[in-house]
């Protein structure tokens, strides 16, 4: 679909809120957006914690030179029509608000081209103000570098963490989505240092051994699985003997999208009832299908959350289904 301006009456439906409010969340938007342009590698390079520079590298589809000035536009997108109806979105993106977001905030130098152009193009908007479209020898793909975040917004700078803190939560970020999306191969550097590698190899094993480590990964059990089931759930999860002092090491997505949620989270919890000791947490991956029409993505402004319409259910196929590989493989770790 080409990239379009959405009706005001659309608009006015979507969530609203702040998208961006730190680097992180320039990092989510960027990499939701090379993923939807389907990209096998996504490269993220920080500076400074990404108050200095943030740029994602992608070999996705690319965005076609007369498109990339309306991509800037607010609430233009590729990803919905007018015949939308906010639900049944397949796409991590739809609501047209990234780019131009970014674009009002610091200074963004777009660099892409689209399969099938010979010669690719460079479009920069620094902080609302456009510049012109030039042509640009780059390979297939996307590049956005996003310089001096916030500059024009003192009073969001003030509120931005020490260049650690916003670099472990971009970290936190992008560890999330190379291991809902094994089949792409992420890299992490930061001041000119690499964080983390994922292959790509489509096996979810060797991504959590590229965010974890390998001792970890040898100690995940897998959850399977049933292609048959409308709600269905794949993963990995750590035996019982392999526990966590907190819940930062669950990972949960719907089709696709990395959510947060304390009922899916206590649920976990509670299939590991009675195999875990006390404060101890599990390490979590797990990909949650259902229909699409299941699920309402446009609930919370930077998509963190979701509405399920059978929540229920949701929570007792991920219950049944941690339960079921957990109980199998360890009876003898049964606690009291
Ligand atoms: P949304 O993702 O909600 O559509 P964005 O503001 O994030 O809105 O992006 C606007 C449009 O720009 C997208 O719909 C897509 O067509 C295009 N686009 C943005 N980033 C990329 C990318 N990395 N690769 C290909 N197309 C992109
Ligand atoms: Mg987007």
């Amino acid at each position: 679909m080409p990239i379009r301006v959405l009706s005001d009456e659309l608009a006015s439906r979507i969530a609203a809120g702040e998208v961006i409010e730190r680097p992180a969340s320039v990092v989510k938007e960027l990499v939701e957006n090379s993923l939807d342009a389907e990209s096998t590698r996504v490269d993220v390079l920080i500076v400074e914690g990404g108050a200095k520079s943030i740029t994602v590298i992608d070999n996705g589809q690319g965005i076609p030179a007369e498109q990339l000035p309306i991509a800037f536009e607010r609430f233009a997108t590729s990803k919905i029509d007018e015949s939308s109806d906010l639900i049944s979105i397949g796409t991590l993106g739809f609501r047209g608000e990234a780019l131009p977001s970014i674009g009002s905030v610091a200074r963004v130098e777009a660099i892409s081209k689209c399969c099938g152009q010979e010669i690719g193009v460079r479009y920069v908007v620094d902080c609302g103000i456009a510049g012109i479209v030039e042509p640009a020898a780059v390979p297939q793909g996307t590049r956005i570098q996003v310089s001096g975040l916030f500059t024009n917004v003192p009073a969001r700078l003030k509120f931005l963490g020490s260049a650690n803190r916003e670099l472990s939560r971009i970290h936190k970020i992008l560890a999330s989505f190379a291991l809902i999306y094994p089949d792409v191969a992420f890299t992490l550097s930061a001041d000119g240092r690499e964080r983390f590698r994922t292959e790509g190899s489509g096996n979810l094993i060797d991504a959590v051994s590229g965010i974890y480590g390998a001792k970890i990964a040898e100690q995940m059990l897998q959850v399977e699985l049933d292609d048959t089931a409308m709600f269905s759930v794949d993963g990995l999860v750590s035996s019982p003997s392999l526990t966590r002092s907190n819940r930062t090491y669950m990972t949960l997505a719907v089709n696709g999208r990395g959510i947060q949620s304390r009922r899916l989270t206590y649920a976990i919890e509670q299939a590991y009832h009675g195999f875990l000791p006390a404060r101890r947490f599990p390490l979590v991956i797990a990909r949650i299908r259902t229909p699409l029409d299941d699920v309402d993505a446009n609930v919370h402004p930077a998509k963190a959350e979701v509405r399920f319409l059978r929540e229920d259910l949701v929570y007792s196929v991920v219950q049944r289904a941690i339960r079921g590989v957990i109980s199998v493989s360890s009876p003898v770790h049964r606690l009291g």
